[in-house]
């Protein structure tokens, strides 16, 4: 068959067993390492734009809107709002979970971007609602450090 033909059946499909010698490493970059130190600190790391005067959440070395490198990281304290969320009723695998999972996009006022992440599962949290994280004890640097997010106390 040409190269340039379609597949129209499935049974024109060929299967060539065999491995591919393919390896990769995938870093998440500097504002990433910035953010990722931070959550192992316990902290929620964003950069700040000294041209547009704005946070950016998570950190960036370059802002999106103006272009300008950022050389100035801070500590986000808050408030914590969650800008939209939903809930997913199987896991990543398609396998149903026992208990459904609230996602939300937690946002800053005034600051740029946001963090996607579980809240808490246990509490009744909605849009617009002002939100803490909860870290866990054994901390990694990694999203999961972050347990979830609940209603701030
Ligand atoms: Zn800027």
């Amino acid at each position: 068959m040409p190269f340039k033909d379609f597949i129209e059946r499935l049974s024109d499909v060929k299967v060539q067993k065999g491995d591919i010698p393919v390896w990769w490493l995938y870093t998440v970059g500097n504002g990433g390492e910035i953010f990722y130190n931070g959550l192992k600190e316990g902290k929620i790391k964003g950069s700040y734009c000294e041209n547009c005067e704005s946070i950016i959440l998570p950190p960036r070395i370059y802002c999106e809107d103006c272009f300008e490198r950022i050389e100035k990281f801070v500590d986000v304290e808050g408030p914590f709002v969650v800008l939209a969320m939903t809930q997913s009723y199987l896991d990543l695998d398609g396998n149903p979970l026992d208990k459904p999972q609230k996602i939300a996009l937690i946002g800053v006022p005034d600051a740029k971007g946001g963090i996607i992440h579980f809240l808490d599962p246990d509490t009744e949290i909605d849009t617009g609602d002002i939100v803490e994280p909860i870290f866990n004890e054994d901390r990694v640097g990694s999203l999961k450090d972050i347990k979830y997010f609940t209603i701030k106390k």
